[in-house]
């Protein structure tokens, strides 16, 4: 019954049985919190297996109340609700930012729910990829999402560079799955002096995998280079501590891991030693200024110090409600249960996987659980007759809802607020099923 976290040991100790299932939930501290979000249902009404929290987080039980009273205080208020209502709209972003701080090992002044997360990046962007004609390479890693992709190459070119031979993809000359730390430090230590800047997930999206996030500063920093990382699969999900590890600057979104619901808002980190600095060059708008002048809208701009001189405009006080619901949600639960359910969860899965499964797929995500977070990618084998797209078309009948990519790729997202050990066994005993057994595909007839 003893879930620990190295495979190696209790892989075969495990009871690996729907009734092992339902005493791992039994035994789960956690096992209540699911109690708290919506589970989508079935046509058929029941609960279905949702495994696409890495994509869009389940919806808080409290969340409603939370947008309806924004919604009441501005039929109520109108305008003066920026300082009338229940929770003033004026300083709203500020009743977030504790708990986002905590979230990301941060201090508060370092921390800003604001914008989205890809212009984010480009804000962040023109004040910490500051390139000269010697520096000014920009190191990613292969299969980085595609906006991040997009926003540094864009980046390149509007400086004047050439994206071809400007952007260094850690990886992609190995084509591997995974990143070895080393050989971003082997890139750095052979062209370290043509880095302006390295952009990085924290969790790759593709894999799964953690990053060693400390260890890449630290060999950027000898190298010269800038550091920041996009969080969008890390915030919420993974132990993080961005003050400690150096890191100058991040972003992430909402509505993975933090449940904030659709196009939720974005939020950055400034590391302390330049949210200080308030000569960096930005681009500016009134919300960054600074709070005490804002108002008198002054000619000229003085930022707010910390990560708060980086906003923009007036925050969507809608939306930021519904994240504020989540991020109690989460501020209760707290991050430290949340990894070390995560960790046995994954385990589990993987264990279970491998059990039943192993003939047809290969497990990508690292099986070092403080290498990864609450997702577990899947490549599957090449299978006779199926085309592997039948699979999760197979899954969804099922009732199971995980991530397809395209060709050959399941990423299933168990996270510890609201996936029981049994969805996960549920998942494998489906995956099994559209395997070994896959349905004919419909004959058409020309
Ligand atoms: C989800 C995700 C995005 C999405 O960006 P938006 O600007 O919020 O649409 C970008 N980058 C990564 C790494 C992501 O995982």
């Amino acid at each position: 019954m003893k879930l620990t976290s190295n495979l190696q040991n209790t892989f075969s100790d495990l009871d690996l049985t729907s009734e092992g299932a339902r005493r791992f939930d039994e035994a789960d501290p956690l096992r209540e919190v699911r109690t708290q979000f919506h589970i989508p249902k079935t046509e058929s009404g029941k609960d279905v297996v949702y495994l696409t929290g890495n994509s869009l987080g389940l919806q808080p039980k409290n969340t409603r109340s939370e947008v309806l009273e924004v919604l009441d205080d501005w039929q109520k208020y109108g305008v003066e609700g920026h300082f009338k209502a229940k929770k003033a709209w004026m300083p709203y972003h500020e009743r977030l930012t504790a708990s986002m701080a905590a979230v990301v090992g941060a201090l508060t002044s370092e921390v800003v729910v604001m914008s989205s997360l890809t212009v984010n990046l480009h804000l962040l962007m023109a004040s910490f990829y500051r390139p000269t004609s010697k520096r000014r390479k920009i190191v990613i890693e292969h299969h980085a999402f595609p906006s991040d992709r997009y926003a540094v190459r864009s980046q390149l070119a509007w400086h004047g560079f050439d994206p071809e031979n400007d952007l260094i993809i850690a990886g992609r000359t190995k084509d591997q799955d995974l990143l070895n730390e080393s050989e971003l430090e082997s890139i750095f230590e052979s062209r370290g002096d043509e880095i302006a800047l390295v952009l990085m997930g924290g969790v790759n999206y593709y894999s799964g995998q953690l990053f060693d996030m400390p260890r890449i500063v630290r060999a950027a920093r000898k190298a010269g280079a800038v550091v920041g990382f996009d969080l969008a699969h890390a915030a919420g999900n993974v132990k993080l501590a961005l003050h400690d590890w150096d890191v100058d600057f991040a972003a992430w979104c909402s509505y993975k891991y933090l449940n904030a619901g659709p196009g939720g808002p974005g939020a950055i980190f400034v590391h302390e030693k330049h949210g200080s600095d308030v000569s960096l060059p930005r681009f500016a708008g009134w919300w960054g200024h600074d709070a005490a002048s804002r108002f008198t809208m002054p000619d000229s701009y003085v930022p707010t110090p910390g990560a708060q001189g980086w906003q923009l405009s007036n925050p969507p006080i809608l939306s930021m409600a519904a994240l504020n619901a989540s991020l109690d949600v989460l501020a209760r639960v707290g991050m430290r249960a949340i990894v070390k359910k995560s960790s046995s969860l994954t385990a589990y899965g993987i264990a279970l996987l491998m059990a039943e499964c192993h003939e047809h797929i290969q497990v990508i995500t690292p099986q070092d659980p403080s290498r990864r977070g609450a997702q577990i990618s899947i490549r599957v084998k090449p299978m006779g007759i199926s085309s592997g797209k039948q699979v999760p078309e197979q899954l969804e009948e099922a009732g199971i809802i995980c991530d397809w990519r395209e060709p050959d790729v399941i990423r299933l997202a168990p996270v510890p607020l609201y996936n029981s050990f049994e969805d996960v066994y549920t998942f494998v005993q489906h995956l099994k099923q559209a395997l070994s057994n896959p349905k004919q595909p419909a004959r058409h007839s020309i």
